[in-house]
């Protein structure tokens, strides 16, 4: 069937059997053909003619009517087999695109068995085309929901990883790497952004953002900016101009986002946005409903996620911390004194202690009131920690009695920041209610490993011993431990 041998049938001469068989495949009811020994088509039959809309031409059509309605695109690898079947004299299927008498083209399986005739010798080829679409679109679709099902058990299992992860997250701060990291994992073909409610809930914060999107997403919006947030529900648009569009997306939803709310438990703790993109880039096409779900599904995992991890720390920050001060308690200060002194000993390193007891507190109280008593403290805790290196530890050890720990600090550094903070105390205004209070004074106890002690006790009570003297000295100053 070369182009070139492709030619116009010319008269034969038949026998009767022949004949005889032409009337038999005329009428066939499966499309047949044959070509003679030089590779011309000869004959076709009129299911054959009527599938490519030629049966009302009057004789045989030949191979041009073939090439006509065969797909540009396969008529090279169709020669390809062709000529190599023809000059082995072999067996050959294969398959094409051709033209129906509708215009539409149809997948075709071409069947081709050399003929040999009565003197035994090679004399062309016999045919049958069947059209097999039905059975490719079927086969397509098949190898399709394969596909979107081996891209669905990766994207679960992203998903369940993801779980793990945030299941050991101690803080909010460390999911976000996470969140990032397996983001760009399930949602591999689009940008997104995981906006989160801040403590105050009055805005929205991006965490996480991740994409091919150049525009990085505004890092704060109001919850009024998404119709995601506001609804309490699924918002999402295609990419035709007639949607609604969150303020937050500002142009980027050329072919449509979802916004899906986090909610867990009934609390909207933040939104998760993500830009479809053309979807020619991504692995497996997808219908805009899957996305939906899987975007649905996220959000929802993450909501899970995040309210329990934020119960925990909640629990977490109740059991070590004191809620007035926010100071850590004196069961954490027990533990970690315990671990840093044993750390110490170990690296044969110095440890300091400062206790302090504000003076003349109870006077305090009574004259301006518990209340500002409480405000005093606070504001003391705050004034005490900015004076602290990161890895000191300072705890509320009883009512009005702090205690820093200060792993690696020798006594005289233990003393000196001591005095710092004695002084800073002594010339802070405290302003309650708008109104500057009475001034206030501590003293201060200073103990120091291994000098004035070797265990957690022996040193707490060496600066609570240095404290005494401290008071009986008069007050608003520093004693080191004997
Ligand atoms: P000094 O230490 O100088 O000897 O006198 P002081 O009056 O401070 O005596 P002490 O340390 O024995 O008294 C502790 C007082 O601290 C008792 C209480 O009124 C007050 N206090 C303890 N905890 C709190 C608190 O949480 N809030 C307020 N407002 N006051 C507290
Ligand atoms: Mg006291
Ligand atoms: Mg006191």
């Amino acid at each position: 069937m070369d182009k070139n041998k492709i030619a116009p049938i010319a008269k034969p001469a038949e026998s009767a059997q022949e004949a005889d068989f032409r009337i038999v495949a005329e009428d066939a009811p499966v499309m047949l053909w044959l070509t003679n020994a030089d590779g011309k088509v000869v004959f076709t039959n009129s299911k054959w003619k009527r599938f490519v809309g030629r049966e009302k031409e009057a004789g045989q059509i030949g191979g041009d009517a073939w090439i006509t309605a065969l797909h540009p695109d396969d008529l090279e690898p169709c020669m390809t087999i062709f000529n190599e079947a023809f000059a082995n004299h072999q067996h050959f299927d294969m398959e094409y695109r051709l033209r129906r008498a509708d215009g539409q083209y149809r997948y075709v399986l071409d069947t081709g068995e050399p003929y040999i005739n009565k003197e035994g010798k090679f004399a062309g080829f016999i045919g049958s085309s069947t059209d097999i679409t039905d059975r490719k679109n079927h086969e397509n679709q098949l190898r399709l929901s394969q596909l979107e099902m081996a891209q669905h058990n990766r994207e679960m299992q992203f998903i369940n990883e993801l779980n793990s992860y945030l299941q050991v997250c101690r803080s909010l701060e460390e999911t976000h790497a996470i969140i990032q990291h397996y983001a760009k994992k399930i949602f591999a073909d689009y940008s997104g952004v995981l906006y989160l409610f801040d403590e105050s809930h009055t805005t929205v914060d991006a965490v996480v953002h991740w994409g091919s999107d150049n525009r990085p997403p505004p890092p704060v919006i109001s919850p009024d900016d998404c119709w995601g947030l506001r609804q309490g529900k699924l918002h999402s648009t295609d990419g035709t101009d007639n949607v609604i569009v969150c303020n937050h997306i500002q142009g980027r939803c050329e072919h449509g986002y979802v916004c899906a709310p986090v909610i867990a438990q009934g609390e909207m703790i933040g939104v998760l946005s993500v830009t479809l993109g053309d979807g020619r880039a991504a692995a497996v096409p997808r219908s805009p409903e899957s996305v939906t779900r899987l975007i649905a599904m996220a959000a929802d995992n993450l909501a899970m996620a995040l309210v329990s991890l934020k119960l925990r720390e909640a629990l977490r920050s109740r059991s070590v911390r004191d809620p007035l001060t926010t100071l850590f308690n004196r069961r954490y200060l027990e533990e970690t004194l315990t671990r840093e002194l044993s750390n110490s000993q170990r690296n044969n390193q110095n440890l300091g202690i400062i206790m302090l007891d504000i003076d003349h507190f109870k006077q305090y109280n009574d004259t301006h009131g518990h209340d500002a008593g409480d405000f005093v403290l606070q504001e003391m805790a705050e004034l005490l920690r900015s004076k602290l290196r990161l890895g000191d530890i300072a705890c509320r050890y009883g009512g009005e009695e702090l205690i820093m720990v200060m792993p690696g600090a020798t006594k005289q550094i233990t003393a000196n920041r001591a005095e710092l903070m004695r002084a800073a105390i002594a010339q802070h205004e405290f302003i309650y209610k708008g109104k500057p209070l009475d001034s206030v004074t501590a003293s201060f106890g200073v103990s120091n490993y291994p000098a004035d002690g070797e265990s957690c006790e022996s040193l707490i009570k060496s600066a609570d011993e240095a404290l005494y003297d401290a008071k009986a000295a008069g007050r608003n100053c520093v004693k080191l431990a004997e």
